[in-house]
């Protein structure tokens, strides 16, 4: 089955609204999984969680989801809207079968998307997706009427999240609390509304807000990299307030702002709360392949070890769980906190830096002066027709003193610098990612690492 524009990966579906992905799409999808988490369940009736973020489109498709799974037996806990990390603990919490959650993250406001979530409440790995996809592709096996799913409301989950978060041991709830942080937030009219400030409020925080309302009518690009976060750093100034936080639709990424009114650069999300946890906590960080080297100068001041997953959410939560790491998650300011779930959350990553600013008694923008700071540089082309293995030797050759890394396409490491080159698991074109300590040296890098794929591309 194929739809046009339509995106297919390990984690979910995705579309435009108005183009590849309608109504009947989701429906498919939405039935094919419920039977898949039936069957994987062992079969008999299996409980799937359903939310979504506040995107215009949610209300459209939630309804789809609910009778898509209804129609083969699965009975439904519908906690609403709710952030994507929320969804992910209301699986756990009902001991479900799995959960769908209905949101395209950081797309711009006309995607929306399906995101498939195992009973363990991480997300499918790439063997579960493909025995899901299987199901989806084949006879969905649908109930007959006296087999037919129930929907039942849950509206306890962002209170029972929050609560989970204030409950982190080594979290100072008091102390925080005393303190009475001023923090600006942003949360782009996505689900973050119905979430960031009760838990800031609980944490005793004054909160200076713009961009609450959810109904998902962002008013800008919704990712939040530094480029669109100019009016929170306008309000951090205008505020005077302690430090800003940016979520995205789905609650899943957080962004941080100075006190002096800068983005400081999403990689810095995950270095600054695994500092935190690395202080309480025994085992090695994990991350993705593509996240800044600022998180190994913070563990190895600790000294821990920062271990690297492929990139994809379900490869490093996986991976976390492999290697018994209590922190763990990707440069774009996902944070994943073990003891809490396998999951990128972002309140898990505000609490954890409210509780650094208590620490270091230190604004946020003399904590990051005292790291080095580096320069990433991202390109992208298109993927050539040919195998890119002759690429990854040539590029192995030309630098023999570069540690080698092949899990996900190429990754040559040296002490202060990196570059990943990795063909795309949703888009056919090749990322060159490279971080140095100066942006001549990252461009450099990246020239270097195009020219074996430039000649390939021309050749097509
Ligand atoms: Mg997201």
């Amino acid at each position: 089955m194929a739809y046009e524009g339509l995106m297919v990966s390990v984690s979910g579906v995705r579309g435009r609204v108005g183009g590849a992905l309608t109504p009947e799409v989701i429906a498919k999808y939405a039935a094919g999984f419920g039977a898949w988490a039936k069957q994987h369940a062992g079969g008999g009736k299996a409980k799937i969680v359903v939310g979504r973020d506040s995107r215009v489109s949610g209300p459209m498709f939630h309804p789809v989801v609910l009778s898509a799974l209804q129609s083969v037996g699965c009975d439904v806990i519908d906690v609403g809207m709710a952030p994507t990390p929320t969804i992910q603990l209301a699986v756990e919490h009902h001991h479900a079968a799995g959960g769908l959650a209905i949101t395209a993250s950081h797309n711009p406001i006309e995607w929306n998307a399906l995101k498939f979530i195992a009973a363990s409440g991480l997300f499918l790995d790439s063997s579960e997706a493909a025995a899901m996809r299987a199901v989806v592709d084949g006879e969905i096996p649908r109930a007959s009427w006296d087999e037919l799913g129930t929907i039942e409301p849950d509206t306890g989950a962002i209170e029972r999240h929050i609560a989970l978060v204030l409950a982190i041991p080594f979290l100072d709830v008091d102390g925080i609390r005393r303190r009475g942080f001023h923090v600006a937030l942003d949360c782009v009219r996505g689900a973050g509304g119905a979430f960031m400030p009760q838990l800031l409020k609980q944490l005793g925080c004054r909160v200076s807000a713009i961009n609450l309302e959810t109904d998902g009518r962002f008013p800008r690009s919704p990712e939040p990299i530094a480029e669109n976060l100019r009016d929170l750093e306008t309000l951090v100034k205008e505020s005077h307030a302690d430090v800003g936080f940016a979520v995205d639709p789905d609650v899943d990424r957080l962004a941080l702002i100075s006190e002096e009114g800068h983005a400081i650069g999403e990689d810095y999300t995950l270095a600054l709360a695994a500092k935190v946890v690395l202080k309480n906590r025994e085992g090695p960080v994990v991350t993705n392949l593509s996240t800044s080297r600022i998180l190994d100068d913070i563990a190895h001041q600790q000294q821990r070890k920062v271990i690297r997953a492929p990139v994809g959410e379900v490869n490093v939560a996986t991976r976390m769980r492999a290697e018994n790491a209590p922190i763990g998650g990707e440069g774009n300011g996902g944070v994943i906190l073990t003891e809490l779930h396998l999951g990128r959350d972002a309140p898990v990553g505000a609490a954890l830096i409210l509780q650094l600013l208590l620490e270091e008694s230190r604004s946020l923008s003399a904590i990051v002066a005292s790291y080095p700071r580096y320069s990433i540089v991202k390109d992208k082309l298109p993927r050539p027709a040919a195998a890119l293995d002759t690429v990854y030797s040539s590029l192995k050759t030309a630098f023999p003193d570069a540690e080698v890394d092949t899990q996900d396409g190429l990754r040559l490491t040296w002490p202060d610098r990196w570059v990943h080159v990795r063909p795309s698991g949703t888009e056919p074109i090749v990322r060159v990612i490279a971080e140095a300590p100066s942006i001549d040296e990252a461009n450099e890098l990246v020239a270097k690492c195009r020219a074996p794929l430039d000649a390939l591309v021309t050749k097509d």
